[in-house]
């Protein structure tokens, strides 16, 4: 029940309480004194009566007449007793009547007016068969005179009184019930306001300013709930701001994550995770279906179960590879592990090109090194004769030169690779550029028995670095002097077409099969060995070449057929 309903419920009952207590005592306290006033006057009465009778003796007739006029005065009956009980006269019944009434000798009030001079009692009258109230006294003739009322006569008398005492006893009691109930409302009506803003509070509205009207102890509860609401409120906003960075993490996180329960059922996952998986919504689903290959999801099966951390990497049927973690979490939740998914298939592959990139370098390294551990070695041991130290020396000096430029070519296209190049930019004639390259390698050419033509508009630009687009057509010329067969041509043909500009290295030579084009540009890769005995090659020329023209954004590709010679393609933007 509420506050205020049990304080109004306690005042009603104490009102009314009061209230009959009241009427209680007060109809009690008036009963006494109206029969006391009326014994009082009844003797006062019998005083006067006695002393009319002592006054003037009467015969028998006349007596009784006085006595039924004083009795019709006085509203009450008049009773004359013998001082042997027998009754004289009785003003309620006729003269007739009254020789046989019973002998009032043992009536109470008799019996004590005979001892005391005056008696009273309250009785049913056995003549009358009803309450009646009796004064009597004795006479000098040793007689009685009594009067008696009824007591519903006298009931009448207080009864007029009765309600105007109880009218007024009421009237106190709802006066003092509404004070009640006022102050009762006064006092609950700030606690029903607390209750109110309190849930209010409760249910997230934090704006509300809690009541500070009331007694004092009611304002003390008040700014003791403000302090507790503000104390709740940087709870609440600590915790949701928590609640929001986890989140945030969650999502942003690089790696695909997920929550599963002890059922291996998902619980929670991010974007990632759904990304990589290809499945847009995975809560609800069993581990099995989104991560369709046994060893991821038996990871998560093994850590559910052993309670163990679980790590694997697992190459995937297309060749993804990717890293799994899951770790167990603590048995009072409802989530049971929770794995972390990360793509590392592009580290993998670095990580193998690596691996084949050293291997490559020592290999490459090893033939020059071996040659020259061999020369020195047989100028060590044997004692050569001139010619013989000359030759070997100069083997020597022609594997060095080639170690040089393996080293050479590596440096330089380490440092294309990173990018770290800083290219001066200019537009190149590129027919002078390739003219100036050709000369230089002139040497080379004649050794081969090759004849080289560069041709084209002397106006056609590229944008670029001179020097790094001169290395790269060396490197194409170079191949198409040392590929070609004695005697045949290399041309270098300047072109521009659909606005953007370029060259083109053609030669007769073996040409390059359609499958090996793409691979060609690679670190290290060679078509076929035994082609450049007569000066071998790093592999790394055309590796340089793809670096410098993306460097420069432009596009080399190459044409021709297996044994119908070959021709590469340089092309540049078009100038901005
Ligand atoms: P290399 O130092 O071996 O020349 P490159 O990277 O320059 O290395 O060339 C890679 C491979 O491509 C060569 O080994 C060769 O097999 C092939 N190749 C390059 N240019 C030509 C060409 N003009 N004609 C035929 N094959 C070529």
């Amino acid at each position: 029940m509420r506050l205020r309903a049990r304080f109004t419920f306690l005042f009603a009952a104490l009102a009314a309480l009061a209230g009959i207590f009241l009427v209680a005592v007060s109809d009690a306290t008036l009963r006494r004194a109206v029969h006391d006033r009326v014994a009082e006057r009844f003797r006062r009465e019998l005083e006067h009566l006695t002393s009319d009778l002592a006054r003037v003796p009467l015969d028998a007739e006349s007596l009784d007449a006085f006595l039924r006029r004083s009795a019709a005065e006085l509203e009450c009956r008049i009773t004359d007793i013998g001082p042997d009980g027998r009754v004289r006269h009785d003003t309620d019944l006729l003269p007739a009547d009254v020789p046989a009434m019973e002998n009032h000798a043992r009536r109470p009030e008799v019996v004590e007016a005979l001892a005391n001079g005056i008696g009273s009692s309250q009785r049913t009258s056995p003549t009358e068969q009803k309450p009646m109230l009796y004064v009597a006294r004795r006479l000098p003739d040793g007689g009685v005179l009594r009067l008696a009322i009824a007591q519903a006569r006298l009931q009448q008398v207080e009864l007029g009184y009765l309600w105007t005492m109880r009218a007024a006893t009421f009237a106190v009691c709802l006066l003092l019930f509404l004070i009640g109930a006022s102050a009762s409302r006064r006092f609950s009506e700030p606690v029903a306001e607390l209750t109110r803003a309190a849930s209010a509070v409760a249910a997230g509205d934090f704006a509300r300013d809690l009541p500070t009207a009331g007694g004092e102890e009611v304002q003390l509860l008040g700014a003791a709930m403000q302090r507790m609401k503000g104390a709740l409120n940087q709870a609440v906003q600590r915790a949701e701001s928590e609640r929001r960075l986890t989140a945030m993490v969650f999502e942003r996180l690089p790696d695909g994550l997920v929550v599963v329960d002890a059922k291996l059922r998902v619980l929670e996952a991010n974007g990632r995770f759904a990304e990589m998986t290809g499945i847009p919504a995975p809560a609800g689903r069993g581990i099995y279906e989104v991560l369709r290959e046994r060893p991821l999801h038996d990871c998560f099966e093994a850590t559910v179960h052993t309670g163990e951390h679980t790590e694997k990497t697992v190459r995937l049927p297309d060749d993804r590879v990717w890293q799994i973690a899951v770790a167990p979490l603590p048995d009072a939740h409802r989530a049971a592990a929770v794995g972390v998914l990360r793509d590392v298939t592009r580290i993998e592959r670095t990580e193998a090109m690596r691996r084949t990139f050293v291997a490559d370098v020592s290999h490459e390294l090893r033939t020059p090194i071996a040659s020259i551990a061999a020369a020195a070695e047989t100028l060590a041991d044997s004692e050569p004769d001139r010619a013989e130290s000359a030759e070997l020396l100069g083997l020597i000096r022609r594997q060095s030169d080639r170690m040089r430029e393996l080293i050479d070519d590596l440096m330089d296209l380490a440092q294309i690779e990173s990018g770290a190049v800083p290219l001066v930019r200019e537009a190149i004639p590129l027919r002078e550029l390739l003219a100036e390259v050709a000369e230089d390698l002139e040497p080379a050419a004649r050794e081969c028995g090759v004849s080289v033509r560069v041709q084209g508009d002397d106006a056609i630009t590229a944008m670029g670095d001179r020097r790094r687009v001169g290395q790269l057509a060396r490197n194409l010329l170079d191949n198409a002097i040392k590929f070609s067969p004695r005697g045949a041509p290399v041309v270098v043909r300047v072109f521009r077409q659909s606005g953007r500009t370029g060259f083109s290295v053609e030669d007769l030579g073996p040409g390059i099969p359609k499958s090996e084009r793409d691979k060609i540009f690679q670190r290290f890769y060679q078509v076929d060995r035994s082609r450049s005995k007569m000066r071998p090659g790093s592999g790394l020329g055309l590796a340089i070449v793809k670096h410098i023209a993306q460097l420069h954004g432009a596009v080399v590709d190459v044409e021709g057929e297996a044994g119908e010679g070959s021709t590469f393609r340089v092309s540049f933007p078009a100038a901005a």
